[in-house]
């Protein structure tokens, strides 16, 4: 029987997209499949009697599908180029039981038009590191692309060595980017137009009531984006590689290439073994998401108004709201880490300036805060003057009594992270072919919030010479 997948991106004009299948690989073989996803979905029944491993692989394809690749540009690192799925294909748009539509895509099945140089293939790797860390920042409460299913491909891909490849199987409200609209304004206002309208009708359809719908968009997209990176700020996320290609206009964390939880508090840190410049530093991100917004604005600027100078105030004007919205967004999250009654910027910036000057774990801080305050004498923290001082004054201001106040902190920090040198062990014993220790990290990493047992080994920071100070692209 049919899937009952659905092609409404299709409907746009042709050069956004191309009809093209995945490229089978040699010998299929599921590594993961995320069973609670499939079921969120509503896809179970769809799958009692397929070989997941040859249908998730791209191999054999569900019946009636018919995928298509996206076109899109993006400022990579500053530099504008044209791109698109260089090694991806969707394999249609699907509707959960609760009528919202998600893209389900294959990454890493195979060449495309858009491929360049690639091969169109991923290595196992990066994708069940995309899994793992995905799954996180869903449990985290952070908007993300999903992750449904790993298949290894049986093949190999070159990339510095010979590697295992595999295909991921990456659920997304949509893939549109703000390098999807970048692509659009190169080719026609229609084109801008006809994209804009389609992503208000999926993600934004309260705009179309709007006077302006267009600048209503904007505003959204805007909104979306200032509350999305305060949270990566909240839990000290950095996603490596925000170029406007990877920047979703549904809001939600994607591409997982380079990115890393930060373990040691610096607002400078980088992983990304390619942003030399620490263009996408942890504390850089806001500046960057405000930068990305500018290149999405202006291919909007055609449809804000027929006079181009009002156009461009308009977009200004939504564009300036974005820094105080996401400081708004995040001071929030941070008294809320800290259990305060309002925010207080200057206790909360004393405490990462004394975080950053200790080198203190980032994660951590906020569960020994919660423990010093229940009067466990094991709490963890530095036990110099300027921290006594920081903490009376934190005390001072809590609106509950301590152990309320520490409770709730524990519901607004995680334990949990999916930290470097833990997601590199569980990563390299599943290329050895086991794949129990992958399994107890996702376990973990599923519960954030928990202090257990399953939780417990996956607490620790790194110890010196476990610390991963790089991390590459997912290729
Ligand atoms: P990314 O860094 O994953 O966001 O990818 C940037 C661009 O390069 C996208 O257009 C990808 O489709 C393309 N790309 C990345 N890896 C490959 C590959 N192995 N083969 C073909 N295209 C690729
Ligand atoms: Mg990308």
């Amino acid at each position: 029987m049919n899937w009952p997948l659905e092609y409404g991106y299709t409907t746009l004009p042709q050069p956004l997209w191309v009809r093209i299948d995945p490229v089978p690989v040699r010998a299929p073989h599921l590594m993961l499949f995320n069973d609670r996803l499939a079921d969120a979905l509503g896809l179970t029944p769809w799958l009692a009697d397929i070989d997941r491993a040859e249908v998730f692989s791209g191999n054999r394809l569900p019946p009636g599908a018919r995928p298509f690749a996206q076109a899109y540009a993006g400022h990579q690192f500053g530099h504008f180029n044209l791109l698109g799925d260089g090694r991806a294909v969707v394999l249609g748009e699907w509707r959960d039981p609760d009528g919202r539509l998600w893209d389900i895509q294959f990454k890493g099945s195979g060449r495309t038009p858009f491929s360049r140089q690639g091969d169109g293939r991923a290595a196992l790797g990066p994708m069940l590191r995309e899994y793992v860390i995905s799954e996180a920042m869903h449990a985290l409460g952070i908007p993300t692309t999903r992750s449904l299913a790993v298949v290894a491909t049986g093949e190999t891909v070159w990339r510095e060595r010979p590697l295992p490849g595999a295909v991921l199987t990456r659920v997304a409200a949509s893939h549109i980017r703000v390098g999807t609209f970048e692509l659009a304004a190169r080719l026609s206002a229609d084109t801008v137009r006809a994209l804009a309208d389609y992503a208000i009708d999926r993600h934004y359809p309260a705009c179309r009531e709007a006077d302006t719908p267009y600048l209503a968009l904007l505003e959204s997209v805007i909104a979306r984006q200032a509350g999305l990176i305060s949270r990566w700020l909240q839990v000290g996320f950095i996603h490596g590689v925000m170029n406007t290609d990877n920047m979703s206009i549904a809001g939600e964390t994607i591409d997982y290439g380079p990115c890393a939880f930060m373990d040691t508090y610096h607002p400078d840190t980088v992983f990304s073994s390619i942003d030399t410049g620490g263009r996408y530093a942890f504390a850089n991100q806001p500046t960057m998401g405000a930068w990305n917004l500018t290149r999405l604005a202006e291919t909007l600027l055609p449809l804000l108004d027929t006079d181009a100078d009002r156009a461009r105030t308009l977009a200004q004007t939504a564009l300036e709201s974005f820094g105080p919205q996401l400081e708004k967004h995040w001071l929030a999250g941070m008294a809320d880490k800290l259990a305060l009654p309002e925010p207080d910027r200057a206790l909360i910036y004393d405490l990462l300036t004394l975080m950053a000057e200790t080198e203190q774990d980032y994660t951590l801080t906020f569960r020994r805060l919660a423990a010093w305050l229940r009067g466990d004498p094991s709490h963890g923290l530095p036990d110099d003057a300027r921290w006594q001082a920081w903490l009376r004054r934190w005390r001072t201001q809590l609106a509950r009594p301590p152990e309320q106040a520490a409770a709730d902190m524990d519901k607004a920090n995680p334990a949990v992270i999916p930290r470097n040198h833990q997601v590199q062990r569980a990563l390299d014993a599943a290329e050895a072919g086991d794949l129990a220790p992958l399994h107890t990290l996702l376990d973990a990493v599923r519960q954030p919030f928990c202090d257990n047992a399953s939780t417990r080994p996956f607490m620790a920071p790194p110890k010196p010479h476990e610390r991963i100070t790089q991390t590459f692209c997912g290729t």
